[in-house]
């Protein structure tokens, strides 16, 4: 079954604070929607409305065409993961996974085939006689999962299944949930998290929040590139954001030099910001070069980060390859190409 969920204006408010601001968003048929933003956005409350266990103050809450917000969180179809697993320790890893389907009043006889189909798709059908205790943290959200896939959801919501694994786990988890993707494509799924790598790996789009509100929403590919805010550019991703005057469509003055830019519809004369990604940024001469002074040199393995001083405010390079990096109070020339700076909307001030 493919459905849809549809944020229609909705608001929550725990006492006076409002921690869900006018939300409108749609999670397409078949799309993962990652809710991104730091802690405290509002994107659990964003995903707990969505299950039911949240009531928006105002506003409505649609999966696929049904209108859910007065029902109770049984009776929407949805499959939930949390953080913490949240298993039975009690019961074995089988009576865990049916446990879903016997609220939902699954015909018995058709229970221990689906157990067994959920525990095959996430890679635990040797383990289904265990108990919670006897399994690693990597393998008990796996019976998390199948518990949530055991009810055959429309939509699944995840929230941030991965930040209890550690770092290498949670990679080879992120493969694991980018292929049950793949293999369960009519499924939708809102996944929160406050990590970037996870958003921009496994997210057809992401929805980027902020202080109760949507900030943003695209593509991983367009916030990565095209960011329409400060807010966005610095929190997908690592960017340079450059006080810059706007000259005229195109073109920009940061420091003493005079800039391309990819983008111009700004009032010539104001104050705006530029984003630049710092593996962007080239070192030498070239189109866009700024010169400074190197403040700060950084090995990193793959890269050299360079801080250099222009114009009183510091440069991030990250730079491959580099044999001979600068010393410190050097002075370097960089640069990047104009389709890399991206003149931010929401950094445009009078001035
Ligand atoms: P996020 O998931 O982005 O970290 P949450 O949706 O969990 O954010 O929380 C948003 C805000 O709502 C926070 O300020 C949090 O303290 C508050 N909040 C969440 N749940 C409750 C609750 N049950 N009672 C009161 N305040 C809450």
């Amino acid at each position: 079954m493919s459905s849809g969920i549809r944020f229609d204006r909705v608001c929550v408010a725990y006492g006076r604070q409002t921690v869900l601001d006018a939300l409108d968003l749609t999670v397409e048929p078949g799309e993962v929607m990652a809710l991104l933003g730091p802690s405290g956005s509002g994107k659990t409350t964003a995903l707990r409305a969505v299950a039911g266990f949240v009531r928006p103050a105002s506003g409505r809450i649609f999966i696929g065409e049904r209108d859910v917000t007065g029902l109770p969180p049984h009776q929407r179809g949805i499959g939930m993961v949390v953080q913490q697993y949240a298993l039975f320790p009690h019961m074995r890893v089988q009576d865990n996974v049916a446990f879903g389907m016997k609220a939902q009043k699954v015909a018995k006889a058709e229970i221990p085939g689906r157990v067994a189909e959920a525990l095959e798709m996430t890679g635990m059908a040797s383990y289904a006689k265990r108990f919670p205790r006897e399994l690693s943290g990597g393998q008990q959200q796996r019976v998390a999962i199948a518990r949530a896939l055991a009810i055959r959801p429309g939509v699944l919501l995840l929230d941030e299944p991965l930040s209890a694994l550690d770092a290498q786990l949670r990679s080879g988890m992120l493969a694991e949930l980018a292929r049950l993707h793949r293999e369960l494509p009519d499924v939708s799924i809102l996944y929160v998290t406050h990590d970037q790598v996870e958003a921009l790996t496994l997210a057809d789009r992401i929805a980027v929040m902020d202080r109760a509100r949507l900030q943003d929403c695209g593509t991983p590919q367009e916030l990565y590139r095209t960011p329409r805010t400060e807010f966005t550019a610095s929190f997908v991703g690592n960017a340079n954001l450059l006080a810059v005057t706007v000259r005229g469509p195109g073109a920009v003055s940061f420091a003493d030099a005079e800039l391309k830019v990819h983008t111009g519809e700004v009032i010539s004369g104001a104050t705006a910001t530029l984003c630049v990604r710092p593996h962007l940024v080239g070192l030498g001469d070239g189109p866009n070069a700024v010169t400074g002074k190197v403040a700060e040199v950084q090995w990193r393995g793959a890269t050299h980060r360079l801080y250099v001083e222009v114009g009183g405010e510091r440069v991030k390079a990250d730079l491959r390859e580099l044999r001979t990096p600068p010393a410190l109070g050097d002075e370097v020339t960089l640069h990047f190409a104009p389709e890399d700076a991206v003149l931010l909307a929401g950094g445009v001030t009078d001035g």
